[in-house]
């Protein structure tokens, strides 16, 4: 499908806003312009889901979460960010891992398995794009993705 990904985005971060049980508040810099992407939304909206839902997961009542996209020469980028528990350092890549999760006690408590990024990362690299994450621990965790867009110089889609 081509969407308009900032109002996809939009919307599925309406989804998590309207039914969060938690005090969060949501920060959102996206654009009112469109910005036509061409992606499985099924998928996508399931990569969007994981990585809300751990950001609604690991943070602290009263806490943040910012939600940013970027466009710029053919390449969305966009930013999921908390200001919960973090990763340490040694461990941030290995969240991506199939089963990883990093401390299991504290994941235990908390439900899931481990997969959630694992797939996201399987479903950005289908679509052409990169995922990664920076964190410091007890200073909160971004999570970014791309995605590739194809513009012609008049901004308009064949
Ligand atoms: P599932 O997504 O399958 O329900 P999960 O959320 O534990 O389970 P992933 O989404 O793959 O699995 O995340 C892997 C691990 O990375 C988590 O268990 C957690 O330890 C860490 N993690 C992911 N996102 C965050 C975050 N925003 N803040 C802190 N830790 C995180
Ligand atoms: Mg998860």
């Amino acid at each position: 499908d081509i969407v308009d990904f900032n109002k996809f985005f939009d919307r599925i971060i309406d989804r998590f806003e309207m039914s969060k049980s938690k005090n969060v508040e949501f920060q959102r810099h996206i654009s009112d312009i469109p910005c036509y992407v061409e992606l499985d939304t099924d998928k996508i909206t399931q990569v969007i889901d994981n990585i809300i839902s751990n950001a609604l997961k690991y943070s602290p009542d009263g806490g943040n979460i910012r939600f940013g996209v970027t466009a710029q020469e053919g390449i969305l980028k966009v930013m999921i960010s908390d200001d919960g528990m973090g990763i340490p350092k040694e461990n941030v890549e290995r969240i991506f891992d199939r089963f990883y999760r990093v401390d299991r006690a504290r994941a235990r408590s908390m439900g899931g398995t481990g997969l959630g990024l694992a797939i996201s990362r399987e479903m950005i690299h289908a679509h052409g794009g990169k995922i990664w994450a920076e964190s410091e621990e007890g200073n909160g965790t971004t999570i970014f993705f791309t995605l590739p867009y194809e513009l012609d110089e008049a901004g308009e889609w064949d």
